[in-house]
């Protein structure tokens, strides 16, 4: 990921201090929404630095917000520009809104740059996948989502429903689970943390067979930072190696390990 930091792009201060967001649900993707002029050069530099600290004299000047609204912005070229950061509540989502998901804004308009750039969608890709290391759960969801608004435009909705993946990443194809007698067969996939995230039916199976376990896991199909974490947790409870990864011992010990009971003293024979 390339990360313009705030004093990179000359942020002004933050005007009376930013709200700790420890965690949320997940990202809401965001765009400009009025005319933003392409850049003039092919490389990053001053013109996307200056859209960024004018988005932010717009928000405290023009809104009396403290900072510029949103966690972090992409440009076209897929740079990253850091907003308020990591483990802030943002202020774009709306009232209420705040608090379940972080907020990252495509540095596009709804006049002269409309189309995302395949650099601006990986970059979206990279700035998700950055606060999702740093507290925000799997949910991608638009500005749109709960509230009333066009943003992040019809583009960039569509990308974001489509799962929001990387323009050059291969089509998934569906894994299918089949269940026999309760139990869920390996369906011959290796689940880890990769980018983009490994997502399907068989992830559901094995974080709701923890969940019922008692294990506390998201059941929403995504291979995340945090089902990783429970699948350590798992393995080591089983004594199984500790790698994050659900490899075809730790699927099926899902289903097979049993708590070893302590064992009663054997009748002695009969005579
Ligand atoms: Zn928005
Ligand atoms: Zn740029």
């Amino acid at each position: 990921m390339k990360l313009v930091t705030r004093e990179q792009w000359g942020a002004r201060p933050v005007q009376r201090g930013l709200t700790a967001l420890p965690s949320a649900r997940g990202v809401k993707v965001h765009y400009v929404g009025s005319r933003v002029e392409p850049s003039p050069t092919k490389g990053c530099g001053a013109h996307c630095r200056a859209m960024v600290r004018g988005i932010q004299a717009h928000h405290i000047d023009g809104n009396g917000w403290s900072d510029i609204a949103y966690n972090l912005l992409v440009c076209e070229h897929g740079t990253v520009f850091e907003g308020r950061g990591k483990g802030v509540l943002s202020a774009a989502n709306g009232a209420g809104l705040n608090s379940s998901h972080y907020a990252v804004c495509a540095l596009l308009g709804d006049k002269g740059l409309v189309e995302p750039t395949d650099a601006m969608l990986n970059g979206l890709v990279d700035a998700i996948g950055y606060l999702r290391n740093h507290g925000a759960g799997n949910e991608i969801k638009g500005h749109r989502d709960g509230y009333s608004t066009s943003c992040p435009g019809d583009r960039l909705y569509a990308w974001v429903r489509a799962g929001a993946r990387r323009p050059d990443a291969p089509e998934e194809k569906p894994i299918k689970v089949v269940v026999r007698d309760g139990i869920a067969l390996w369906p011959g996939r290796v689940l880890e943390v990769r980018d983009p995230m490994m997502r399907g039916e068989d992830v559901e199976a094995w974080q709701e067979r923890l969940a019922r376990r008692g294990w506390r896991i998201d059941v929403d199909g995504w291979y995340g930072p945090r089902s990783r974490t429970v699948c350590r947790s798992w393995q080591r409870a089983v004594g199984l190696p500790v790698t994050g990864v659900v490899d075809r011992t730790t699927w099926e010990s899902a289903w097979s390990w049993r708590p070893p009971v302590a064992s009663e003293p054997e009748e002695p024979a009969a005579p």
